[in-house]
């Protein structure tokens, strides 16, 4: 199982003491969200980290984009830059939300996919049932519309219990254990899990087994297509519990 890290959910923390934690917790992977941070905001000592310490410890690296929408030029900015650092540090796929693909869908796949042919994008389920890509037939109809540039996806637990818990909306109800089966029989490439856990009432990003999410179904999901992806826990306080539930899945 490879365990992930993610500098999200604590802003008062610096980067570095992020990559000092998950190097010294002995974790194989590491993403790099940036949320407030942008690739300006770097340090030297920063970048010395997310390159040459993550790469000796045998760590791999993906980055998380900015939610932001992509229809307004300023935030194209952002992400371009966001883009070229993920190339920059050799990051292995880019993780982005897709709001509104038909407004952005020409930015992603001619200025980004284009213009950085290294990078991988790895588009994330929304946690809202009416936003985009939420359930896994959604994410279906995305891949056979928009698979020729779109490298992979991201399978976030926590989003996909909030988007399929509620029963009366128009979206088909679907667990998160059974959307991830679904995407994964239809061949969807996947890059990533985020992982956290809730009881399909808010985004509280809780530790696993503190919510009411089949961890052990998407264990078995995964286990069934032979796949061994990042799993990338998306909450600060209580990663080694997590990290102990999920490593006895
Ligand atoms: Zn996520």
């Amino acid at each position: 199982m490879t365990i992930a890290y993610q500098n999200a959910l604590h802003p008062a923390q610096p980067l570095a003491a992020f990559i000092n934690t998950a190097l010294a917790e002995r974790v194989q992977w590491f993403e790099l969200f940036f949320d407030r941070l942008r690739p300006a905001d770097l340090t030297a000592a920063d970048r010395q980290a997310l390159g040459v310490d993550l790469a000796s410890a045998g760590l791999g690296l993906s980055v998380h984009a900015p939610l932001l929408d992509y229809r307004r030029s300023e935030n194209r900015e952002i992400m371009q830059e966001v883009a070229a650092c993920s190339q920059r540090l050799g990051a292995a796929f880019l993780v982005v939300h897709l709001p509104e693909i038909e407004a952005s869908s020409r930015f992603f796949r001619e200025e980004l996919a284009a213009v950085f042919p290294a990078l991988k994008l790895s588009v994330e389920n929304a946690r809202h049932p009416d936003g985009h890509y939420s359930t896994g037939f959604e994410l279906i109809e995305c891949f056979k519309q928009h698979g020729s540039w779109l490298g992979g996806c991201t399978f976030d637990s926590g989003h996909a219990r909030l988007a399929g818990g509620k029963p009366e909306t128009a979206k088909q109800v679907c667990p998160a254990a059974a959307m991830l089966g679904q995407i994964l029989a239809a061949g969807l490439p996947l890059c990533s899990l985020h992982i956290h856990d809730n009881k399909g009432d808010q985004d509280n990003h809780l530790p696993v087994g503190c919510g009411d999410i089949d961890f052990s179904g998407i264990a078995a999901a995964l286990r069934r297509h032979g796949l061994s992806v990042p799993m990338v826990i998306e909450h600060w306080d209580g990663r080694e519990e997590s990290r102990k539930q999920l490593e006895g899945l």
